[in-house]
């Protein structure tokens, strides 16, 4: 097992047979309540491996499944999961797990932050791209009809527990997809990485996991409060993305993937505006492609949406976008020059 410190104080477990030593590795200061929060393809999976651990060691565990998939992170699902708690009798000491992808993290995280004005959150990742993501950081939310993510608190996580083992049952396409994460961190941070993910043996992935939560909590430690824009950089491929993601309506492509195709782009504006060499471009574009990620748009997908889904993004602000670039492999930055044009072209040619 690998122990990573994941700031606030917390740390990420990377291991095997993890699932079944929850109970003890939660530890004796909460509880003894809990609720693990899952989703309808997770808890007939994993939920009774939970109870029981969580049972021998003392805590009184309540199962809560909501519907699996992004349409279930709602204020709405929040609240019937918070009135939920409140029936089993969880109070102030008590504590949640999420046990699901970033869909279960992302809401059962939100739960944590607002009852009784924050109890701990421990989270048990079971997509890849939960492990090397979004358990990872503290942002918690959910979406409303204007977009995604858009209500939502920064809430740390207490521990998160990766057994990688439970990613044994994940779909190929949802475990390829965290690689468009993985690459992103390789891009932004680690040029070693993109390298070492030519040949990385998916028989041992604990290391990659180790490596990308050791990048993403060192830049959210470092801006902690999204302030200084280091933190941005970690939206590499996603104003693109996101808007990708809003024009297929959130269903003809996973997020991984979206963000796949906005990476494409945020290489298309590089190259022609920041120096990104174009064998590095092309380089990535075939380390997406190695993990059957989309670099091209269908032909017939509506390019016009996707321009018109741009300024729901965060990142717009007062029709200004501040876009994330790359010059080279392993570094990038925050740019104001990037156009809305740049941007159109960029999807143009996707
Ligand atoms: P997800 O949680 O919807 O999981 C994908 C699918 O796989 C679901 O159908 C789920 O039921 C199923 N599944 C999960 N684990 C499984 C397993 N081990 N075996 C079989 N099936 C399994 O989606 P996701 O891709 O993990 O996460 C996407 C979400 O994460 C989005 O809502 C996105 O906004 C959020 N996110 C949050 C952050 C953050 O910093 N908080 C970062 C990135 C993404």
């Amino acid at each position: 097992m690998i122990a990573v410190e994941i700031g606030a104080g917390s740390r990420a477990l990377v291991g095997s047979n993890l699932l079944d030593c929850a109970g003890e590795l939660i530890g004796k200061n909460v509880g003894p309540r809990c609720a693990i929060i899952s989703d309808t393809n997770v808890a007939p999976l994993f939920a009774d491996r939970a109870k029981r651990t969580l049972t021998t060691a003392g805590f009184q565990p309540t199962l809560i499944t909501i519907p699996s998939g992004e349409e279930s992170k709602t204020f709405e699902q929040a609240g019937a999961i918070c009135d939920e708690m409140m029936a089993a009798r969880l109070d102030r000491q008590s504590f949640v797990i999420g046990l699901g992808g970033g869909v279960i993290g992302d809401i059962s995280g939100f739960v944590a932050a607002i009852f009784h004005r924050g109890i701990p959150h421990v989270q048990i990742p079971t997509t890849l791209l939960a492990m090397v993501d979004s358990s990872i950081g503290g942002k918690t939310g959910v979406n409303t009809r204007d977009g995604k993510n858009l209500i939502g608190a920064a809430h740390h996580p207490a521990l998160v527990i990766d057994d990688v083992d439970l990613l044994k049952t994940l779909p190929q396409r949802e475990f390829n997809q965290g690689f468009a994460e993985i690459i992103k961190h390789a891009i932004i941070a680690d040029a070693e990485m993109s390298r070492a993910l030519r040949h990385v043996d998916l028989n041992d992935i604990a290391p990659l996991i180790r490596r990308n939560i050791e990048i993403k909590a060192k830049i959210v430690a470092d801006d902690e409060l999204d302030h200084t824009g280091q933190r941005a950089v970690l939206n590499f491929g996603h104003t693109v993305g996101h808007a990708i993601e809003r024009a297929g309506n959130y269903r003809t492509f996973l997020h991984g993937e979206a963000i796949s195709l906005g990476i494409v782009a945020a290489c298309t504006i590089s190259t022609k505006r920041f120096g990104l060499p174009k064998d590095q471009r092309n380089t990535i574009v075939d380390l997406l492609k190695s993990f059957q990620l989309p670099t091209e748009l269908p032909k017939d997908f509506p390019r016009a949406k996707i321009r018109e889904a741009l300024p729901f993004d965060k990142k717009f602000t007062n029709g200004e976008v501040r876009f994330v670039v790359t010059s080279k492999i392993g570094s990038a930055r925050v740019s104001s020059d990037v156009t809305l044009i740049d941007i159109h072209e960029a999807i143009d040619q996707l």
